[in-house]
């Protein structure tokens, strides 16, 4: 006999005062619902069941990608078949298109957004490494107005965010990146479709006119309690210019510095051998070709 259907009521609010109000009048038994691919999931196996869902899908506030100045403004219930559809994200952050068309398949990425999968917490969420790369800020409005946190600051663990009862993420603000900055996502899963990542990781770099690396980050997911940047490694190439030895030294830091587990997925050792390896890979493309697709 299959378990009976979680009960709950369904909001659909038409501004974010109003998503607000709603969340504090629901007292902690609200949910914000996105595209629903991790919450129905969760609420289907009794991990959730929250009575109330304020549905943000068609929310205008969290539904445009915009310049603002210099900063691209990614609102949070954008998902990501229009990410991967935005002239605006390919030409200020082309990593996170990468990322978002390596994402499971079709059905998932017209319904998952990117609030959805910053908020969601997973070590293995494909689009925080290529937001982390390019030093992104979270919008999020609450009972006490509104704030901005560097996502970095954001992501405590796995699961766990600084988002505070009541409050909702409603934009991604990405800023402008440094002239001739070239990056690349690569995700390494099981296969190519519907595969979590065993491990994931973004670069971004540029180089100077005497050819050496400046401004390198590298952001590796899967191999830690959240995606992180590898510093050590990013120091050892700053003003180096890239040659197979110090490419592999670099790498070799990144294996190092990582803080992999062992899960269902793959071995604390395996990952460790893919960031080193996929890290020197991508490096190198960077520093010989440019952009990177994997
Ligand atoms: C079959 C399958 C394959 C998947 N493959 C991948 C993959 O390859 N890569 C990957 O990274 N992930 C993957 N996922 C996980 C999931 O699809 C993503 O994390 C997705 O981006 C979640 O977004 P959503 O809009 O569906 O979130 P929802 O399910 O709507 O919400 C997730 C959580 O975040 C909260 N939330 C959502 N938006 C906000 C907001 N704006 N403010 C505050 N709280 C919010 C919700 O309350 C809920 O707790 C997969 C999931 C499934 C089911």
């Amino acid at each position: 006999m299959s378990a009976a259907a979680p009960e709950f009521d369904y909001v659909k609010p038409t501004g974010v005062a109003e998503l607000v109000e709603g969340l504090r009048a629901a007292g902690g038994e609200g949910a914000v619902l996105a595209g629903g691919t991790d919450l129905h999931v969760k609420m289907r196996i009794g991990k959730l069941a929250p009575r109330v869902l304020f549905d943000i899908s068609e929310l205008d506030a969290c539904r445009s990608i915009a310049e603002r100045g210099e900063v691209l403004a990614i609102g949070a219930a954008v998902r990501m078949s229009e990410i991967i559809a935005s002239p605006l994200v390919a030409r200020r952050v082309p990593a996170l298109a990468d990322a978002a068309r390596q994402m499971s398949c079709r059905q998932i990425r017209n319904r998952a957004t990117l609030g959805g999968n910053i908020v969601t917490a997973s070590p293995a969420a494909d689009a925080v490494p290529p937001l982390l790369a390019a030093d992104a800020a979270l919008l999020l409005a609450g009972p006490a107005g509104q704030r901005e946190l560097p996502l970095a600051d954001f992501l405590l663990g796995p699961g766990k965010t600084a988002l505070e009862r009541g409050e909702v993420l409603t934009e991604i603000l990405v800023p402008m990146q440094p002239a001739g900055c070239r990056s690349g996502f690569v995700k390494v899963g099981r296969r190519k479709a519907q595969a979590i990542s065993i491990i994931n990781l973004c670069g971004s770099l540029s180089l100077d006119e005497a050819g050496a690396i400046s401004d390198l980050r590298l952001v590796l997911g899967s191999v830690g309690p959240t995606a992180m940047r590898a510093r050590r490694c990013e120091q050892a190439l700053q003003g180096v210019a890239p040659k197979k030895e110090s490419l592999a030294a670099a790498a070799a830091l990144a294996a190092e510095e990582c803080r992999p587990i062992t899960d269902l997925r793959g071995s604390a050792e395996g990952r460790r051998l893919l960031v080193e390896a996929w890290t020197l890979r991508l490096l190198t493309n960077l520093c010989v070709k440019g952009r990177v697709h994997v």
